[in-house]
């Protein structure tokens, strides 16, 4: 039977056996009892599964992986710090010095640097495109040494909705890996696996803990990309000296795998069970919150839309909308909480807005259950001058919202009365 994500959202990941904690037990422990030396050698060679150290896995990781691998219809999950760790794995699992990632340019601010500054240092060029540009584009940028394609579902913060249809069949062309980052969308309303994509990324410290108490990254495979005989991953295919003649090809899920029992080894960037619990119990209601978030921000854009103060909104919710369209396309069931708006006057204005608000917060943070503001060209991005910032697609007069899962009306209320002092 194939259940829906409102079932996975409560059930998958973990079932206890008779008389065991009904929820995932936070197993604090870095290692684990074997009596038998057999059994352990077996699990190093991984022809056993089990735990031996909790820098490799972990129980209570283990639930949470085994949850957004079963919410995104993924083969396996990898756990990891953060986010962003979750991104520098898969990108070192797969690219060394010489190789190069094609990425859109409308992406996290953190993965703009780690993929245009830190791998650049490490040897390795990512090439960006345009979200909006034809394939073609696309397609020229992509080279022998190509290792993937990247981008986000829903851009944080440009919040613009990706064309998977476009997008993956420039990979399928190519036989070159597509990853997608789907923290703002969740798999509560995109699948990112069932569009093409390859391999799906995530902050869990967004929506999916969605209660602002615990950073994590995870990584989900979809076990289904070939790469035995692909000349582009050479690596894939000859034997690994440092996991004693391993070939990734021949397993079952090759990318999951090497991430884990490589990168994983030998970053440490992994999860802890606490933060993995959290992330748990905030996902058990992931569904019914993407639904009142994304009904949220549809009233609440169609206000700000209609307000005198107020220049200009961008939101995939919007009929009008220059995404609205790739948003009933690939998000037919809401876009979540992700907007931006231009408020008619300069930076003081802006301040004095948000300073009046009562309910949304000024904070760096987006898609929890509270409500919060920003304002880049003040805060994230105050470095930049008016021209860098426009450049950048930030607008001086940009304010950041990520709409909770308070009460519409008074979130309306709110916006009413902070507008009134501008
Ligand atoms: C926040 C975010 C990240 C980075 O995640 P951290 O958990 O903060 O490291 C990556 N991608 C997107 C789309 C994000 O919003």
């Amino acid at each position: 039977m194939k259940e829906h994500i409102e079932t996975l959202c409560v059930q998958a990941g973990y079932s206890p056996k008779t008389g065991e904690s009904r929820i995932p037990p936070i197993v604090q422990s870095t290692t684990f009892f074997y009596g038998d030396s057999q059994v352990m050698a077996d699990l190093f060679d991984l022809k056993r599964e089990g735990f031996f150290y909790s820098r490799l896995a972990n129980p209570t990781v283990d639930a949470l992986e085994k949850k957004v691998a079963a919410l995104e219809g993924g083969a396996c999950g990898i756990g990891c710090a953060s986010g962003m760790s979750a991104i520098l794995l898969t990108a070192m699992t797969l690219c060394e010095a010489g190789d190069n990632l094609v990425t859109a340019s409308e992406i996290y601010g953190g993965t703009f640097n780690l993929f245009s500054a830190t791998l650049k240092k490490f040897g390795i060029e990512a090439r960006f495109f345009d979200v909006d540009a034809p394939a073609d584009d696309i397609f020229s940028l992509i080279d022998e040494r190509t290792k993937f394609v990247f981008a986000e579902t829903i851009a944080n913060p440009a919040v613009a909705v990706l064309d998977f249809e476009k997008v993956a069949a420039v990979c399928k062309a190519h036989g070159v890996l597509f990853i997608v980052d789907n923290t703002l969308a969740t798999p509560a309303l995109c699948r990112p696996l069932s569009l093409g994509a390859d391999i799906v990324v995530h902050s869990t410290s967004k929506y999916l803990d969605g209660h602002a108490a615990a950073l994590g990254g995870m990584i989900v495979d979809g076990g289904t990309f070939r790469y035995k005989g692909n000349a582009r991953y050479p690596a894939f295919n000859t034997p690994d000296e440092s996991y004693h003649g391993l070939v990734y090809a021949d397993l079952p899920a090759p990318f999951g795998v090497k991430c884990r029992a490589q990168m994983m080894r030998d970053t440490g960037a992994v999860m802890s069970p606490q933060n993995a619990f959290y992330t748990l119990l905030g996902s058990d209601t992931l569904a019914l919150r993407m639904e009142r978030h994304s009904r949220n921000a549809e009233k609440i854009a169609a206000f700000l839309a209609g307000h005198p103060k107020v220049e200009w909104v961008r939101s995939p919710a919007l009929p009008g909308d220059k995404y609205h369209a790739l948003a009933q396309k690939y998000l037919p069931n809401g876009t979540g909480g992700m907007m931006s708006f231009g408020i008619r006057g300069d930076k003081s204005a802006c301040a004095r807005f948000m300073e009046h608000l009562r309910i949304a917060t000024q904070e760096t943070h987006v898609a929890d259950v509270r409500s919060c503001v920003l304002h880049p060209a003040s805060t994230t991005h105050r470095q930049l001058s008016e021209e860098q910032l426009a450049a950048a697609g930030i607008a001086s007069n940009l304010v950041r919202l990520s709409v909770g899962i308070e009460n519409a009306d008074d979130l309306i209320s709110d916006l009413t009365q902070a507008l009134e002092q501008v």
